[in-house]
């Protein structure tokens, strides 16, 4: 019996999460002055992408609705969340914070449900993190003269917040905590094809008291997102998604007294040594590239192997991969589940197509799909050179393009060969040479001999065209916050346009 008649022998039984735990609303609103309000645009659908179901009808925001949430803002940063004492504040985040736990099993199969991402994720990493990402500001809403920004930093305001959809909740969270935390007010844009765990969320806003205003969600596309981030009355913007997007941004508020943080795309370099513990290094391959179907801005998407072990370390990672089971985001068991989107399925498409017609190797393990909804196999490609388009371009899938090095100085100068700079992976089993290489690598995240940890005290961010500014941490907080005189901001921690 081969290994694969082995796995076809003793296939997992379908364990299915319960749907029955999230009730979706037929219609949603925009969440604006603590109430859900019709909006004037053009509504549009959400779809659940394991199924291609239409799972809800959302409101667009006008950019005249998307000026009464900018107004809702102002009014309670001047009258309610401003003045507050941090202590106070403090309180409400650690409100949503239990709120966000007692409710994560409804939050995490909702976001299966509208992300396609596997529930074993949702339940285990977005949702956690979220909560941890609460709870974390909320310890430092009264102690923001302690993070070296003066003895009394203030806020800036207005928060005008843009996000992905490859984490929904957890860029919400990302954006919304350290913000309020600082006594900012906000305006959300969730991404078209993901809104209903940040209306969820508005919901929560309601159960936690908080006051009205101080959190607003407008739902919608592109358009709902120009009007936030050009309003005249956001003081701050916080852009998370792609380069493209990123740099048009940039110049709008470019000559504009805005505040601005931008977090963008990513190609990052995860870099195995021949004396790396090659079964860790594996997994660690895998969780790189495959987690959350490799709609990771800071995903392994190269991997560099030291040319005496790329033999066996392909030999091992397609016997790994072979083991992963792609299908219902919903099954316990699923380890990859459905792309967010048809566009983002023809995407990954496309630009594997290219890389077979630029002459690298493709391979995918046996695996069957599901017939409907977006799905596509775990993806190698060998013989990957640093000219193809598939070690250039990011994927935001999950395929992997591998090249190799001979010498730790040739690792370095081909991981930081890239106009991105979000993070990046180092195996080996020397320490000295962790710390060597994480000097010389031009990325905001180092990681070594494990890949895709986060934690709200670490700063996340990137170099070159993965963006500029910090999320996380103490240097997060500068992001939201005025210095007072004699305080310094922390290095990297956001500029002014
Ligand atoms: P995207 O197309 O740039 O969209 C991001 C958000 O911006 C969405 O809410 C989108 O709305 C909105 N938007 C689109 N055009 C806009 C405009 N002209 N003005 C203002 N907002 C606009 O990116 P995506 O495809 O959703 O997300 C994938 C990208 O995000 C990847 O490049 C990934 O690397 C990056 N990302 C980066 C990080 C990080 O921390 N660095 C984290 C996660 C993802 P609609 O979706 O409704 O069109
Ligand atoms: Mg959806």
């Amino acid at each position: 019996m081969t290994e694969l008649d082995v796995a076809q022998e003793f296939a997992y039984a379908p364990a299915p999460e319960s749907r029955a735990l999230v009730r979706i609303r037929d219609e949603y609103g925009l969440f604006i002055g603590g109430e859900f309000v019709e909006g004037t645009g053009e509504p549009f659908a959400t779809v659940d992408p394991a199924t291609e179901e239409r799972l809800a009808t959302v409101a667009t925001a006008s950019a005249a609705d998307v000026d009464r949430a900018v107004q809702a803002a102002r009014a309670a940063h001047n009258r309610v969340w401003g003045p507050m004492p941090g202590a106070e504040r403090a309180k409400y985040l650690f409100r949503l914070a239990r709120i966000l736990q007692e409710r994560a099993r409804e939050l995490a199969v909702l976001e299966s449900i509208d992300n396609g991402k596997p529930i074993r994720e949702s339940r285990d990493v977005d949702v956690p993190l979220a909560a941890a990402h609460f709870f974390y500001h909320a310890g430092w809403a009264d102690k923001l003269g302690y993070a070296g920004l003066g003895a009394d930093p203030k806020p800036l305001g207005v928060a005008g917040q843009v996000i992905p959809w490859n984490f929904p909740l957890l860029m919400l969270s990302w954006k919304i905590a350290p913000a309020l935390a600082c006594g900012n007010t906000v305006v959300l844009k969730p991404a078209e094809t993901t809104p209903l765990t940040a209306l969820l969320f508005a919901e929560i806003c309601q159960q936690a008291d908080l006051p009205a205003g101080v959190v607003n969600i407008v739902t919608g596309a592109g358009d709902t997102g120009r009007s936030l981030i050009s309003h005249p009355d956001v003081d701050k913007v916080a852009f998370t998604g792609s380069t493209e997007v990123g740099r048009s941004i940039a110049q709008t508020v470019a000559g504009t007294s805005k505040k601005v943080t931008l977090e963008l795309g990513g190609k990052a370099a995860n870099i195995v040594f021949a004396d790396s513990p090659v079964d860790q290094a594996v997994e660690g391959i895998v969780n790189g590239i495959f987690f959350n179907q490799g709609h990771v801005c800071c995903a392994g998407s190269r991997l560099l192997v030291e040319e005496s072990v790329h033999d066996e370390v392909i030999e091992r990672l397609q016997q790994r991969m072979g083991t992963l089971r792609v299908g219902d985001p919903l099954d316990k068991n699923t380890d990859i589940g459905a792309i967010n989107s048809a566009e983002q399925l023809a995407k990954i498409r496309r630009l594997s197509a290219v890389g077979e017609a630029e002459g690298a190797q493709r391979w995918s393990p046996a695996c069957q799909l599901p017939e409907r909804g977006y799905f596509f196999a775990p993806t190698l490609f060998t013989g990957v050179s640093q000219a193809h388009r598939i070690a250039r371009e990011e994927i935001f899938g999950p395929v992997l393009s591998v090249l190799t090095f001979r010498t730790p100085d040739e690792a370095v100068a081909k991981a930081n060969n890239t106009p991105y700079g979000l993070s990046a992976g180092v195996w080996t089993e020397k320490g000295s040479r962790i710390l060597w290489m994480a000097a010389r690598l031009k990325a905001g995240v180092v990681w070594a001999n494990t890949f895709n940890r986060f934690d709200p005290a670490s700063p996340f961010g990137g170099y070159k065209e993965s963006g500029y500014g910090r999320e996380g941490g103490r240097h997060g907080l500068a992001g939201y916050l005025r210095p007072s005189p004699g305080g310094a901001s922390p290095a990297g921690a956001g500029v002014r346009a």
